[in-house]
């Protein structure tokens, strides 16, 4: 399929007619733009108003170095893809950490004020008019002004951009982007760094379309402000949404069928109607609100819904290597003193106490006792107001998940975390991103295969061992409450953990799943792994832990072996108190 569409990429132009040629270079030209918004809209789920803007950028540089400086459009790509890159890295430092609208706004405020300065700032930029006579770009001394040579220039780009981003999508960074855009918590808990994965995003998606300014602007040897507007921004998102946002192939149907059927209609409408107007806008209008209704996702979306599945093979092979430092003689944690207050309620409230290594320790108490925000403590997602936690003997006390969980602190959700648009592997392989080194700029050029089929390899184990093997290509959505608990353990289990933290694992399992789930945990401890286990159910609790700490109210009322606790008066006060 794949050979067959390049072969006729490279023929087309010689079978198009002109105006079908001219039409193919702005296909790629939009693709571009529609790419980067894949990216950055439909994965990350961060809206920009300002993609245009970015084309304008780099298209006036390398339009500004050649009739001024006179040097070759070459240059002028890379020139104007760095200034390109530092308008974009400047406008997402001081945006990517805002939540909420404020990145859209803050686009459009960018759009709105790029579009003023390129038409006023006539001394420089020329103004509405523009400037003209931009030379063609050459390659070896064939200059490519026949729409013709110019296809495969822009093609090409186009290709090159669309590998290196779909390698990302589908490496380390990628799963974490469209994680991200779901749960930060659940990204932050498994390595990521928001902020900055965001600010990537966004830098990669502005690249995209610089590489599409500077192709415009030298396909059509001209520059003014139009083909940079508000407008145009708003109108690549249109064909990012038309074809499917969060899709590959949706930003290639998009940026085709869009480009195509502004043209068509421009003809069309007037012979049918017999007068010319602006009526191909209504046409237009008519037919997005159609395709919209059709396929409310985009469409390509709806296209793969119609495909068959193929189930690739299970990954199989060596796995990422595991831990090698050595744990410390003492415990492995302990807790003092740890205290944290939500307004003036005290959920937890003094708390001390240690897990050994090599045992399950239980951290029971009725609901509401303060387990899941001793959890968080520990992870780091909420930073304690008072105490000191020390884990492989050192201090942790409020450092950031993606610090807690490269030691070996990795924990599980209460309410599970999962991403269901992806399929269960890619949520287990979530697991295995502080254990994986490849650089972005690596991923996107395909130099991290080895690591990722390892990743991959790990992750498959980790599904066998909690036994959802055979659900590893179904998209996590599909999963039952059970098989989502297992699959919470699987993803912790494929983070290598030194410290296992399970937040009520049984909870909604049926009667035959918890036994199994207490054998895994039993085999779990023999492999090496210390569990610190929460849970409700006290069957399960007793029998499987080596002791338990009961809270109440946010303080420790009990520790001990699991028999003397639960012979323990003030245990039995709480949990019979808390009961009727
Ligand atoms: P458990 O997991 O033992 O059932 P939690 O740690 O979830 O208990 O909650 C302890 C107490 O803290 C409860 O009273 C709960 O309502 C409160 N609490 C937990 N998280 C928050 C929060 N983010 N904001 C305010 N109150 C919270
Ligand atoms: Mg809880």
């Amino acid at each position: 399929m794949i050979a067959l569409a390049l072969v006729l990429l490279l023929a087309l132009p010689w079978v198009l007619p002109p105006f079908y040629q001219t039409l193919f270079v702005f296909y790629a030209i939009a693709a571009l733009v529609v790419l980067g918004l894949y990216l950055l809209t439909g994965l990350a789920g961060l809206t920009s108003f300002g993609q245009a803007a970015f084309m304008g950028v780099a298209g006036y540089t390398s339009a500004l170095l050649a009739l001024r400086v006179g040097v070759s459009p070459w240059v002028g790509l890379f020139a104007g893809l760095a200034v390109t890159f530092v308008f974009a890295l400047l406008l997402g430092l001081l945006t990517v950490r805002l939540k909420g609208h404020y990145l859209p706004l803050a686009t459009i405020a960018w759009q709105v004020a790029l579009y003023i300065v390129m038409g006023s700032w006539v001394a420089l930029t020329g103004g509405r008019t523009g400037l003209s006579d931009l030379p063609a770009v050459a390659v070896f001394g064939l200059e490519l002004r026949d729409p013709r040579y110019f296809h495969y220039l822009a093609w090409g780009l186009l290709l090159l951009y669309a590998l290196a981003l779909y390698r990302l999508v589908h490496s380390r960074h990628g799963r974490m982007i469209r994680a991200l855009r779901g749960d930060a918590v659940a990204a932050a808990s498994f390595g990521a760094r928001p902020p900055e994965l965001k600010l990537w995003t966004f830098v990669i998606a502005a690249l995209g379309a610089g590489i599409a300014g500077w192709l415009y602007v030298h396909f059509v040897r001209f520059v003014n402000p139009s083909p940079f507007s508000l407008e145009a921004s708003i109108f690549y998102l249109i064909m990012a949404v038309v074809g499917g946002v969060g899709s590959f192939p949706g930003a290639f149907l998009g940026a085709g069928l869009l480009t195509g059927l502004e043209q068509w209609l421009k003809d069309l409408v007037p012979l049918v109607l017999g007068k010319s107007g602006n009526y191909e806008v209504i046409a237009y209008g008519l037919i997005l609100v159609g395709i919209l209704h059709l396929a409310p996702r985009g469409l390509w979306p709806w296209v793969e819904a119609r495909l068959p599945r193929r189930t690739p093979p299970p990954p199989e092979g060596e796995g990422l290597a595991p831990r090698a430092e050595p744990l410390p003689e003492g415990p492995l944690l302990v807790v003092e003193d740890l205290t944290k207050s939500f307004g003036g309620l005290l959920a937890v409230n003094g708390l001390s106490f240690a897990v050994r290594r090599g045992e399950i320790l239980g951290l029971i108490g009725p609901n509401g006792a303060g387990k899941s925000t001793t959890f968080n403590l520990l992870a780091g997602v909420l930073r304690p107001d008072r105490g000191r936690i020390v884990f492989r003997e050192r201090e942790i006390t409020g450092r950031y998940p993606f610090e807690t969980v490269r030691l070996g602190l990795v924990r599980t959700f209460q309410h599970p975390h999962l991403f269901p648009e992806m399929t269960v592997l890619e949520n287990a392989m979530l697991g295995t991103y502080p254990r994986t080194h490849a650089p972005m700029l690596a991923s996107m050029l395909g130099l991290d295969a080895n690591e990722e089929r390892r990743a991959a390899a790990e992750a498959y184990r980790a599904l066998v061992r909690v036994g959802l093997a055979e659900k590893a290509f179904l998209k996590a959505g599909a999963l039952s409450l059970g098989e989502q608990r297992k699959l919470e353990v699987a993803r912790a289990l494929a983070a290598d953990p030194v410290l296992l933290l399970l937040d009520e694992p049984a909870a909604g399992l049926r009667a035959g799943e918890k036994r199994a789930l207490a054998e895994l945990i039993r085999r779990l401890r023999e492999e090496g792994i210390t569990v610190l286990l929460v849970d409700h159910d006290m069957e399960l609790v007793m029998h499987l832990v080596d002791r338990v700490v009961v809270m109440h109210y946010g303080e420790k009322i009990a520790e001990g072996p699991p028999e003397a606790v639960q012979r323990d008066p003030a245990v039995l006060e709480a949990y019979l108190g808390g009961a009727a």
